[in-house]
């Protein structure tokens, strides 16, 4: 049985980019099939040797801030629910805000392994929020930009022994 990756957190911190690094073109086709939510897309993520299903949460960026409460929390818990392991990521040039620590709740409380991830962590202005992310005791985040590629052996290093 072949690993499955969750990449959640609040819209804009940078899953899709991750997801796309990871994935590259292989997606799967579940958008060609009737009647599937196009609210969590997968695909077929490697890593170095790794070979994996990824689950990029997406259907959260058209939502209203009165809906997005709900909204995150069924389509995480959904996704949560389909992975091994779940990448929780923030936004290290931002800080952890209350919508972080809500998914923080979630997770602590429903999935059975969470990396944590602080996104958008190159240079040096990220290093507050990375701190900060020790805080929402999920235990250390891993270095990660997704855009730049940077963080990816520690990545690797996290998924490895769960592969
Ligand atoms: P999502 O809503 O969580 O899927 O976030 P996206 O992947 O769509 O990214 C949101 C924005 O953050 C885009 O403008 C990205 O270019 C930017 N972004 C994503 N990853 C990084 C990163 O590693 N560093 C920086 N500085 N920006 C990033
Ligand atoms: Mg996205």
């Amino acid at each position: 049985m072949s690993l499955t990756l969750a990449i959640v957190g609040r819209p804009n911190v940078g899953k899709s980019t991750l997801f796309n690094r990871l994935v590259g073109k292989r997606l799967a086709l579940v958008d060609d099939q009737p009647g599937v939510t196009r609210d969590l897309r997968e695909g077929e993520g490697r890593l170095g040797d790794l070979r994996f299903t990824v689950i990029d949460t997406a259907g959260l960026e058209d939502a209203t801030d009165d809906s997005l409460q709900g909204r995150m929390r069924r389509l995480t818990e959904r996704a949560v629910d389909m992975a091994d392991v779940c990448l929780f990521m923030i936004d290290a040039r931002t800080g952890v805000t209350p919508t972080d620590e809500l998914f923080a709740e979630i997770l602590r409380k429903r999935s059975k392994h969470v990396i944590l991830a602080a996104n958008k962590a190159e240079g040096a202005a990220a290093d507050a929020g990375v701190l900060e992310a020790y805080g929402l005791g999920l235990g250390e985040p891993i270095r990660l930009s997704g855009e730049h590629g940077e963080g990816m052996t520690d990545l690797y290093a996290a998924l490895m022994p769960l592969a």
